[in-house]
């Protein structure tokens, strides 16, 4: 096993769909390599998880942000509890926030005003921020360009937007994070992607519990109480292994990247080197 540290990019440990294994999962992880986490909440709901456990758990950095899927459920007050939350976990990212065309019953105008509202306390704090986008790639992408985002850049979770609009989100700052998940046969254009991202701009995640990667190439099959699929957080490893034979490089050497890439989107801290535009 190598010694390579890992960084999740973006999960949902505290979710309560991965509750029978959360306490396995907090000794799991670190013994994988696993160093630090992004848990992201997507409502107000479930901040107050996603609190706790950042509390409890210090390689958990906590992100608190409403979800597109979740904006038809907030309260008047929700912009003044982010703003709380947030300043009661100093270093915590704004995530998962976006747009989504995708699930029933969106509402595109909400989504928009929710995400605005977000990504400008982002910019204004210069906090991470974490980006979920599905089928509005268009909106996403008017939205970035006209709006102040975070200087020290922004990430676009399992980025399954078009090849050609990566060169756009790069220059206002994007990272993109690989997911296990697109592994799956019909990924291959992300795949392709992710073979040419700058090297300084890539980062891993699993979205655990969601986005499992094909069932022949699961490590860690995972089936929640329902009797679906669940994503384990273990198979992070998958997608840094997976990233790496993507890019032909050693897992050791895709992690160094990482760790890098991680520390100065997540952790600020700063690394003086001009981003580059076009790889290594
Ligand atoms: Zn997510």
């Amino acid at each position: 096993m190598s010694a390579a540290l890992l960084f999740d990019a973006h999960d949902h440990l505290h979710d309560a769909r991965l509750l029978p294994w959360r306490g396995d999962f907090i000794t799991e992880l670190p013994a994988l390599g696993v160093r630090r986490a992004v848990v992201n909440g997507t409502r107000e709901a479930d901040w107050p998880e996603v609190a706790a456990l950042a509390s409890q758990t210090p390689w958990v950095l906590p992100s608190f942000g409403l979800h597109p899927w979740y904006v038809k459920d907030r309260t008047a007050a929700w912009r003044e509890t982010l703003l709380r939350f947030l300043d009661a976990h100093p270093g915590a990212g704004i995530g998962e926030i976006g747009l989504d065309r995708w699930i029933e019953g969106h509402d595109p105008a909400v989504q928009a005003e929710c995400f605005r509202a977000q990504l400008a306390i982002a910019a204004e704090r210069n906090l991470p921020a974490t980006i979920h986008c599905i089928r509005a790639w268009g909106a996403l992408w008017d939205i970035v360009r006209e709006e102040a985002v975070p200087e020290r850049g922004f990430l676009l979770h399992a980025y399954g937007g078009p090849a050609e609009m990566v060169a756009g989100f790069l220059a206002r700052g994007a990272r993109f994070s690989f997911p296990p998940y697109f592994l799956h046969d019909r990924k291959s254009a992300q795949r392709e992607i992710f073979r040419a991202l700058p090297s300084d701009r890539i980062l891993v995640e699993t979205d655990a519990p969601d986005l499992a990667p094909p069932e022949g190439q699961n490590p860690h099959p995972l089936a929640g109480e329902d009797g679906r699929v669940l994503n384990h957080p273990a198979n992070l490893v998958l997608g840094y292994d997976a990233l790496a034979q993507i890019r032909g490089v050693t897992r050791d050497e895709l992690a160094t990247l990482v760790e890098r890439n991680f520390a100065r989107l997540f952790l600020g801290e700063e690394d003086r080197r001009p981003s580059s535009i076009s790889g290594d």
